[in-house]
This record gives structure tokens, sequence and C-alpha cells, in this order.
């Protein structure tokens, strides 16, 4: 069975007074979700501590949106898959649009990222996507797949079970616009094909689609195939629209 996860990256906004609002708000509407389904925060690492607590027992999951590919010691300002498990955080996301684009993470970076949190036991929540450019060239595929081979040609064994894939093209993160489910679907069948020839059990492994995902376009989103849930930026940042999306799941 595929894991059914919705995941808020909060990506550089937040603040304590946020923190309360929102996690009181999103504990609040948890019980309308069946409980296979996994919804997790990912907020600025410093304020996962305040979001754990807030949280409470109510199941609520954690992330975080960036680790290290090494393990400890002379790495000012980064954080260890090692002590983000210390801290209870079980996900870590991995290869996000912004990191490539913004602080320049390689696919060799982002594989040896994918090793670090796996040999810790996070579930590497690995994001892959096309720029317009790439799509509008025809390539969006090759370019998917790609991102995914390479990011994942270390993993084997029972190392997959860890592994969670992101399909989230890059002209629709932040701008309001959103593939078609079609477009999506297809992606995510594309994916899964892959994942297939590289001997990895495809069929247990969950996508998530993300990009411009909304209250109004979930549900669609949700209802494909070959995808297991969303991983949802700006609409994170409201209790109810983010409740409105786990919901529709
Ligand atoms: C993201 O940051 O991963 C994302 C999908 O953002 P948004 O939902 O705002 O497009």
């Amino acid at each position: 069975m595929r894991r059914k996860i919705v995941a808020g990256n909060w990506k550089m906004n937040g603040s304590s007074e946020l923190v309360t609002k929102l996690i009181g708000g999103v504990k609040s509407e948890l019980s309308a979700v069946d409980k296979g389904v996994e919804v997790v925060i990912i907020p600025p690492a410093l304020y996962l501590r305040d979001v754990q607590q807030e949280a409470g027992d109510s199941g609520l999951k954690l992330g975080v949106q960036n680790v290290s590919q090494y393990e400890s010691g002379a790495y000012t300002g980064e954080i260890s898959p090692a002590m983000v498990a210390d801290v209870g955080a079980e996900f870590a996301l991995i290869g996000h649009s912004e990191r490539r684009a913004l602080f320049s993470e390689t696919d060799e970076t982002i594989a040896a990222k994918v090793q670090c949190a796996l040999t810790h036991k996070l579930t590497a929540l690995l994001c892959v996507g096309e720029t317009l450019d790439e799509r509008d060239a025809g390539q969006a595929e090759t370019v998917v797949c790609g991102q995914v081979e390479r990011a994942l040609a270390g993993v084997s064994g029972d190392s997959w079970k860890q592994v969670v894939i992101a399909y989230e093209p890059v002209w629709a993160i932040g701008t309001g616009k959103t593939a078609t489910a079609d477009d999506a679907q297809q992606m995510h069948k594309t994916i899964r094909s892959l994942l297939e020839k590289l001997d990895a059990p495809a069929d247990t492994i969950s996508l998530l689609y993300g990009g411009s995902v909304k209250a109004d376009n979930a549900a669609q989103m949700f209802s494909q195939p070959d995808i297991d849930g969303g991983l949802i930026g700006g609409a994170s940042l409201k209790a109810d629209d983010f409740a409105r999306i786990f919901k529709a799941i």
C-alpha cells in the first residue's frame, strides 16, 4: 500500500505567533482526515521544536526543508540528518527547485543528501520538476526522469520504503499556474514506470504533486491513480486553506 501524504512547506515564512495560530487551526481539523493519511508540517528548522510542542499528540508529522549531506563537523550553518532525527522529525525535503536554482544544488549533492537522510531513517522527500523552457522544448519527461535517476542511483533494498518523490513543475511553484490533472498524472505514471525499470518497488512508492495546489484543485489532483498526495507551499500558511487541501485526499 502506498502512503497518502499531504505536506506543507512553509519555505522561509513564519514566526512564533504563526506557529501557535497555524498549528492550532490545523490540529482542530485533523479528526476529519482518514487515519492513514500523513499530514506533515515542514517549517523553517528554527521552529521545529515549537511546532512539535504545539502539535502535541495530534499525529501531525514534522519535516525539514533541507539537510546536509555530511554527518557532522565543520559545516557552518548546516543541519545533519542525524540532528533532524534526534529532534523527532521524520521527513527531509531534498532537491526543492528553489534549492537547485538559488543555492546551486546539483544532482550529485542531492544524491548524497538522499543517502545521508536514508542512513538516519528519515523519509527522503525528493523534489523533481522541469522549467517552462524545458517543457516547451518537449524535454519535460527527459529532465524529470534524469533528476529521479541521478538522485536515487544509490538507493536499494529496504531503503526504498523511505523514499517519496514530489513532482513539482518549476513553472507551477508559487505562480498560481497548476499543471492539468491529466498532465500531472501522465508525469507521475512516467516516474512510476522509471522506478520499475530501476528495480524499485514502484507500486509502493508514494508520488506527490506540488505546484500551486489549492483547495479548489486538490481533490482533482488527488483522485488521479498515480498521485498519492501533495506538497503544498503558499496554501499551507493558512490553516483553513491547508485543512481544505488535506481533507480533499
Ligand atoms: C513548494 O514550495 O513546494 C510549492 C509547491 O509551492 P506552491 O504550493 O506555493 O506553489
